[in-house]
């Protein structure tokens, strides 16, 4: 890891689903020190005597407290996100406020202290894709590599405002725009992530179990494996996604610790253009996956949903999305090596080593 040589490293957003793995890494591959600040710790239970982790349970709302924090480190980590797409379109407010207007705090509070602020974005900020403008039938005629997003070239492309599915989007996209803007102003150094629908072991919740609402679609999958209940195929499943395995996308955050220089002022996709499936896809994929790792368990039907009977008025939806890594991949050294069955394989034997017991025993409301 570049310069200091054992740097204390905070991250916001410790306790979620890639904090808890990017933590787990930190401790086990570097001698860096790490200050965790999240609302929970449920999901690094496992870390919390660790001597090199300090766990702070703390409301990023508090700005006095983070910016004490911030002093005290050398890089700092930003996770702490509202990021499921059911929220985007029922509390749109908050989700504007924790992935603009808190993080924007952060922002000129490492401008300010001089600190290299690794900001994770999202692949959203790509929104649709051109064919999306299209009808239908001509969308074929597309050519491919449109699909292909590039960070410094491919167009950034929301709905309308009454769409309110791009909130969170327009939200992270003028974070890059600012982020952006203070470097060139004010010589913020930064990083910024672009995931590409990152999945793996304690990503999300099981709602009824250790959540509400409704989770990302392999958790809702999940779910409905677990519980028996049917598969909900929003607009007949036809989009498409490039699932990335977590721990590559965590070996991407460590590419860009290890080749700082490389790394700031700079932006980067982190997915695996290999795993591209369709919705449909990856419900047929899990369906079978399922019947061979719990062969005695019953089949669930699959039910088509209109996206907005599941997520309400204002949702629209990115129709496919997939990253160009030439950046990662030169300047970072980085490779996505896992492809999307083994992915699904480890990722459902952790939620069927988890969470059976209680989904069949009704705690599962
Ligand atoms: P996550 O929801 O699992 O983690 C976010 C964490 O932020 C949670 O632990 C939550 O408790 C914490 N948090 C929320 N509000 C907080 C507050 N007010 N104060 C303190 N902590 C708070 O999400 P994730 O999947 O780990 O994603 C991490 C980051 O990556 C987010 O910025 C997200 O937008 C981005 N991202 C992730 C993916 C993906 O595939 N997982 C895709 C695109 C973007
Ligand atoms: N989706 C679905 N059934 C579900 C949940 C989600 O068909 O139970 C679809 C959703 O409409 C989208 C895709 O799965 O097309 C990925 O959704 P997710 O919430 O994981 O995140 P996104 O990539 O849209 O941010």
């Amino acid at each position: 890891m570049n310069a200091p040589d054992n740097p204390t490293i905070c991250i916001l957003g410790c306790g979620g689903f890639i904090g808890s793995h990017l933590l787990g890494r930190l401790l086990s591959d570097s001698s860096c020190r790490v200050c965790g600040i999240d609302l929970t710790s449920a999901k690094i239970a496992g870390y919390l005597s660790h001597d090199r982790f300090e766990f702070v349970e703390l409301n990023v709302h508090d700005t006095v407290a983070v910016r004490e924090y911030v002093s005290r480190a050398d890089i700092v980590i930003s996770l702490v996100a509202l990021c499921n797409p059911s929220l985007y379109t029922t509390i749109p407010l908050d989700v504007i406020d924790i992935n603009f207007t808190r993080p924007l705090e952060l922002v000129r509070m490492c401008a300010e202290m001089g600190k290299w602020l690794i900001h994770f974005s999202t692949s959203e900020v790509y929104g649709r894709t051109v064919s999306s403008f299209m009808p239908e039938e001509s969308r074929g005629t597309v050519d491919e590599s449109r699909y292909v997003l590039n960070e410094d070239t491919s167009p950034l492309v929301m709905g309308p405002i009454k769409a309110q599915r791009w909130c969170y989007a327009s939200a992270k996209q003028l974070l890059e725009r600012v982020m952006f803007a203070y470097a060139f102003e004010k010589d913020l150094e930064y990083t910024i992530v672009r995931p590409f629908n990152f999945i793996g072991p304690r990503m999300d919740f099981i709602p009824g179990v250790d959540g509400e609402g409704t989770p990302r679609v392999l958790a809702c999958f999940m779910e409905a494996l677990l519980k028996h209940k049917p598969i909900q195929l929003v607009d007949g499943g036809k989009n498409r996604r490039c699932f990335t395995y977590v721990d590559d996308a965590v070996d991407a955050v460590m590419a860009i610790l290890n080749h700082a220089e490389a790394a700031k002022g700079r932006i980067f996709n982190v997915g695996n253009p290999e795993n591209e499936t369709t919705i449909a896809g990856l419900a047929e994929t899990m369906i079978a996956l399922y019947r061979e790792l719990c062969p005695e368990c019953e089949e669930v039907e699959v039910e088509q949903v209109s996206g907005r009977a599941f997520y309400g008025p204002g949702y629209e939806d990115s129709d496919r999305r997939v990253p160009d890594i030439t950046k990662a991949r030169e300047r970072l050294g980085w490779e996505p090596c896992t492809a999307l069955e083994p992915a699904l394989r480890a990722t459902m034997s952790h939620y069927i080593r988890e969470y059976r017991e209680a989904c069949a025993y009704g705690k599962a409301g």
